[in-house]
């Protein structure tokens, strides 16, 4: 595929390691690339970083056709960079863009433009250790009409962004609140695709959570509101009397590139793991009687994320002592290890880039 590159005349400075946050700066180029029924996807373009011109009708705007990935790329001791399972990511946007009616991009190409464009930008790759170059892959429509229809033009996009070390000080468990309110997905609706609008269905429950001190919901299935679906923005695992429960793909929750990689990493290593449905019950149960021996959520930003507390209907349930459990630990170092070159990645799940 042909690119068409325009380099800034303004390069940034690039910031400093320690005040990265997540998502608050960018690098200095963008990819974008457009779709029409007529021509299919045309225009492959890196541009200077800026703002997007974007017509007052334009179909995002008003029906939410809007879908994104989110993967990273690492910087190695060896000043290699490397991306972590890209056509995973690929493989689900394609997904995504057909539940939502958006046009799919072949995944040769995907890779191949997505690959083009981290490899330009990879200066911006941060080395400070848990650093990383998020990468911000997304796709909307953009037909300039209200009429309401499946989308004739599209618009993808690629955005990138040195993120700083979700914890600063080693990961750290986070407490938790069962939703019983709010429900993020139905089977059938949007659950499984990774699209905006389910994020804008889930902040007012999140909001509440965080006013009571909690970091993140934990939510339940929308129609019986009885079985464990995600904690916040990632999937979720426990350990209950020495097996490994994690709720199984049901439609209504998103298939994360995290949970498959702790799923394959933890089967390597002889552990059970039940892909199944988990009943807010049963797990009541297991806090009751102290069968619950850890808890965890998974995702690109967090990787793992500790649950130390869930509180359930006002009552509070402590996990493993607020402690970090063995697996959730050897977890985070495992995958951890194998984004940044640290331990061997005997899966192949890297994707080295070409140094420039
Ligand atoms: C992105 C996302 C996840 C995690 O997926 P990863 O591929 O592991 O980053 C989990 N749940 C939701 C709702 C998400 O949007």
């Amino acid at each position: 595929m042909q690119i068409t590159i325009t380099k800034t005349t303004a390069p940034k400075e690039k910031p400093a390691s320690d005040i990265l946050g997540f998502g608050q700066y960018f690098t200095d180029h963008m990819f974008m690339m457009d779709y029409s029924a007529e021509q299919g996807w045309h225009n492959a373009r890196i541009v200077p970083f800026g703002p997007l011109a974007i017509h007052p009708a334009c179909t995002a705007l008003h029906y939410g056709s809007e879908i994104f990935e989110g993967l990273k790329a690492y910087r190695r001791a060896d000043g290699v960079v490397q991306m972590f399972r890209p056509m995973e990511n690929i493989r689900r946007m394609n997904n995504s863009a057909e539940r939502l009616c958006l046009p799919t991009i072949p995944e040769e190409e995907a890779l191949e433009v997505l690959t083009a464009f981290v490899q330009f930008e990879q200066d911006w790759t941060p080395s400070a250790p848990g650093t990383s170059l998020y990468l911000r892959p997304f796709m909307f429509g953009s037909d300039e009409t209200l009429g309401v229809h499946a989308v004739h033009n599209a618009q993808f996009i690629i955005i990138a962004s040195p993120v700083g070390s979700y914890y600063k000080e080693g990961i750290n468990p986070v407490r938790i609140m069962i939703e019983d309110e709010d429900v993020r997905a139905v089977r059938g609706g949007t659950g499984e695709a990774k699209c905006g609008g389910n994020y804008a269905a889930s902040n007012r429950a999140g909001q509440r959570a965080e006013e009571k001190g909690y970091s993140q919901v934990l939510w339940l299935d929308g129609v019986e509101r009885k079985y464990i679906e995600e904690v916040g923005a990632m999937n979720v695992m426990f350990k209950i009397a020495g097996r490994i429960v994690t709720p199984k793909l049901s439609g209504s929750i998103l298939p994360g590139i995290t949970r498959k990689s702790c799923i394959e990493v933890l089967r390597q290593q002889g552990y059970t793991v039940e892909e199944r449905l988990l009943s807010i019950d049963e797990l009541s149960q297991a806090m009751a009687d102290g069968t619950l021996e850890e808890a965890w959520g998974c995702g690109t930003a967090a990787v793992i994320s500790p649950i130390g507390e869930l509180c359930y209907k006002g009552v509070k349930y402590p996990v493993n002592n607020g402690e970090i459990g063995a697996v959730t630990q050897y977890l985070y170092d495992t995958l951890t290890g194998i984004q940044w070159g640290r331990v061997e990645d005997t899966f192949g799940w890297t994707h080295p880039l070409e140094s420039k």
